[in-house]
């Protein structure tokens, strides 16, 4: 079953975590309450009882009490604990301290939270374990801070890593180590398991990560409905999703300037294949497809007309759809005579087929 399950997934992926960052920052601001439980909330005493917690340090925490908590049961649970009011100025402050590092070994940043990012270091030179020991080394230096850090294949199993070993700790999660990983694991540590998915599990007599792997699909399905599909390859340490970097791009095209205006149909006809052939290559080479495609055309008089076709799903990546495509919009625009110095075209509404191409049995080896 084991070699079934491998996947052939080439990416490098770090999870980087702060250890209770805001009750971190205000312990680092003020030593003394290094010694008392810390809650980082409103005083549930000024606020008659609202309020949540926003984290607690890992004094607050051995008395049970943890984030999204209410102020009051945390209370209850810490009677002498010291509350704080999060100061989220300071907070972003430092956040963005901690974001520069990283910028430092990849633009492919996704922000989860002021505390928590993934980062594909794929293309980075550098071996993923050296990066992540820098970045923990770079936060001390200038922040003060500890982070914990999952090293692995995929976000889910950089996500896992990352809480492995918290506070202050590194997991790298290599491919041949992770049905082991993932088999040890309490049912309550996987994704969008909460206290009543747990006792569930319980009543069929799962706890880890072994026996949650026996199941079978269906049986997921019919005890947890949608998220029985996701249990069922987090089990298997599989999963596609990428880093959601901010810069996503907005167009992908090509287009040509003729030192002599381009008069018959079958001159038209010959560019739009060479562009047609350029911008297949290129959209193979990025692994995007578009649902709209742009033709842009300017005569010599420098009229530009923009036109554009858009498709329910992607159009086909094929030079010869794309080059009927252009045309057709051409024939449409120019009936009778034209003189035209430029021609472009270009696909918009991209989608990444990156990871929906890959099948997960296809790469089974
Ligand atoms: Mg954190």
């Amino acid at each position: 079953m084991a070699e079934f399950l491998k996947t052939n997934d080439q990416r490098r992926i770090l999870h980087v975590d702060l250890d209770a960052f805001y009750a971190q920052i205000e312990m680092r601001d003020n030593p003394d309450l290094k010694k008392v439980a810390l809650i980082i909330s409103r005083d549930p005493q000024e606020s008659h009882g609202h309020g949540v917690v926003a984290t607690a340090n890992y004094e607050a925490r051995k008395l049970g009490v943890h984030s999204a908590m209410s102020a009051a049961q945390a209370k209850r649970l810490a009677p002498d604990a010291v509350f704080l009011r999060p100061n989220f100025d300071k907070y972003r402050a430092v956040s963005q301290q901690i974001q520069a590092i990283f910028k430092q070994y990849t633009k492919k940043i996704e922000r989860v939270a002021l505390d928590e990012a993934y980062l594909d270091v794929t293309d980075s030179p550098h071996r993923s374990t050296a990066i992540a020991a820098k970045i923990r080394h770079q936060v001390m230096a200038q922040t003060s801070l500890t982070c914990s850090v999952g090293v692995s294949h995929n976000k889910l199993l950089a996500k896992l890593g990352s809480e492995n070993h918290k506070p202050n700790g590194v997991t790298v999660i290599n491919p041949e180590d992770v049905l082991d990983f993932i088999g040890n694991l309490k049912i309550a540590d996987f994704r969008g398991v909460g206290a009543r998915s747990e006792e569930k599990f319980k009543g069929l007599g799962i706890e880890n990560g072994y026996q949650l792997r026996a199941l079978s699909i269906e049986t997921l399905r019919a005890n947890f409905g949608k998220m029985g599909d996701h249990l069922y390859w987090q089990a298997r340490g599989v999963h596609f999703g990428r880093v959601m970097w901010q810069r996503q791009r907005q167009s992908v095209g090509k287009e040509e300037t003729f030192d002599y205006p381009l008069r018959q149909r079958q001159q038209i006809s010959q560019e739009f294949k060479k562009l047609a052939t350029k911008l297949v290559t290129l959209l193979q080479n990025k692994q995007l497809s578009g649902r709209t495609i742009n033709v842009k055309i300017r005569d010599d008089q420098y009229r530009t007309i923009n036109r554009s076709l858009t498709k329910e799903g992607a159009w086909p990546v094929d030079v010869e759809a794309v080059q009927n495509a252009a045309q057709q919009i051409f024939d449409h625009a120019f009936e009778e005579e034209f003189s035209i110095r430029l021609l472009g075209i270009s696909f918009s509404n991209l989608q990444d087929n990156h990871y929906q191409n890959i099948s997960l049995f296809d790469q089974a080896d």
